[in-house]
């Protein structure tokens, strides 16, 4: 007899091993399907830290000018390489659109709200599961070389504090005296002391440890082609053959757009996001909590072994280069703000694709016109950092449960 999953999972990210885990919890059996390894998309080489700080939206007044001037330097922390592709186009057209004050702010409480739940979610939800993955609490200092960029940060840190994300401001010579990983000179910190970091590869490997010992399945190089809801349930077809559930969650990450529009699942404005990180050794001295480098956009996180410099973000469609400028520009913008901005050895040098929404929020629920089939995707730059809201609100939906956030800022509907 044909095996039938209560839920089909497609993606072993770091949003589809966490729905599953929660999907189990909830007292569903779950099947997760990836094209490679789990853990092996942008869930792996991110900077792992945990950034409710981040909540304003890309879509910011003023972003547009920024992306047109800075696709003049090459290794600009933000870059749109120009090609003949109507869906990034479309997706930009949708972005622009949100570019104003009033989206801004109503982005800022919609992202807080999930990102918020999903911190205060994070250290039980760890616990509870006993993942080993380095999980540190204590903030995210965002430091800065200047004074105006300091200045030119307090609006934001206003709307911030006004969503419930608050933050202290610490003087150059105070935050260099408290750490001794930085240089001398800086103009100063924020501190945001509700921020977190853990180790991202750590944390998925962690999460497929607990889904499979909950009785979960998880098959790699299994590559979903086609999905076919009818009244029974989704029909998936693999490259390792046919599989059955009565639901299915799409987590693909950045590969949901073109996996939506290939399995008849319609248009979803997701586009790859692609962001470079050089992890080494640990170094001589290491950053006491993981940073934000401002003015240079670089985010730097320390671990037991290790250290990873990480960032710039890039809409180049899935280009599998590894832009050995952008690569140099972590280490060129680390020097300017650490004693020591490299470690001894270099371990990896990698690249990841964000899925990106063209609103900036995730797209999580039901997808349109069907009944049985649902999304996670779009989490962006925050994926790790939403991945026990997302896991939670996901299970509540498909199990029909009280949800702890409203649902509806997320709801894929929204592109409808
Ligand atoms: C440089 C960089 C730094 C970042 N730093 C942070 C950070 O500090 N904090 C934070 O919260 N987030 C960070 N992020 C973002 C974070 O990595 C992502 O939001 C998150 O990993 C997305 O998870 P996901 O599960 O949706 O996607 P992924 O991890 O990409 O997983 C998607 C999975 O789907 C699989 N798949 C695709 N197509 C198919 C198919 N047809 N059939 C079967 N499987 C398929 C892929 O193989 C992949 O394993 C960073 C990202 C980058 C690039």
């Amino acid at each position: 007899m044909e095996q039938v999953d209560d839920v089909v999972i497609v993606g072993a990210g770091v949003i589809g091993l966490a729905s599953a885990l929660a999907l189990l919890d909830a007292g569903r059996g779950v099947r997760v399907l990836d094209a490679g390894r789990a853990g092996c998309g942008s869930s792996h080489g991110n900077c792992g830290t945990i950034t409710p700080s981040h909540a304003a939206p890309l879509a910011a007044p003023g972003a547009i000018g920024r992306a047109l001037r800075w696709m003049l330097t090459p290794d600009a922390p933000f870059y749109v390489a120009p090609r003949v592709d109507p869906t990034l186009w479309a997706w930009l057209a949708r972005f622009a659109s949100r570019c104003n004050a009033a989206d801004w702010h109503a982005g800022m409480v919609a992202k807080a709200a999930i990102l918020l739940d999903a911190r205060a979610a994070l250290p039980a939800w760890i616990a509870r599961h006993g993942l080993d993955c380095e999980f540190r609490e204590g903030g995210v200092d965002y430091v800065f070389r200047s004074a105006q960029a300091r200045d030119a940060f307090e609006h934001e840190r206003d709307a911030l504090a006004a969503v419930g994300i608050a933050s202290e401001s610490i003087d150059g010579a105070a935050c260099v005296a408290a750490d001794p990983a930085l240089l001398a000179g800086l103009a100063g910190a924020v501190r945001f002391a509700g921020d977190a970091s853990l180790r991202p590869d750590r944390y998925v490997a962690e999460l497929a440890r607990a889904v499979r010992a909950a009785g979960g399945v998880i098959e790699e190089d299994c590559r979903v082609e086609g999905i076919h809801e009818d009244s029974e349930g989704v029909r998936v077809r693999t490259t390792q053959g046919p599989r059955h559930g009565r639901e299915l969650l799409l987590a693909t990450g950045a590969w949901s757009g073109p996996l939506a529009r290939a399995t008849g699942l319609g248009r979803l404005p997701v586009q790859p996001g692609k962001g470079y990180s050089i992890t080494y050794a640990r170094p001589v001295i290491v950053p006491r909590r993981a940073l934000v480098l401002v003015e240079r956009g670089v985010c730097v996180t320390g671990w037991d072994d290790g250290f990873r410099l990480g960032s710039t973000m890039e809409l180049a469609g899935f280009d599998t280069r590894l832009n050995r400028c952008r690569l140099g520009a972590l280490e060129r913008g680390a020097a300017e703000y650490l004693q020591h901005p490299v470690g001894p050895v270099k371990r990896e040098e990698w690249y990841g694709w964000r899925p990106l929404s063209c609103d900036d929020l995730p797209i999580i629920g039901r997808a349109p016109r069907r009944r049985r089939t649902w999304l996670a995707t779009g989490h962006g730059m925050l994926g790790v950092t939403m991945s026990t809201a997302t896991a939670d609100l996901v299970a509540d939906l498909v199990v029909g449960r009280q949800t702890r956030i409203d649902p509806a800022p997320y709801a894929p509907a929204r592109f409808a």
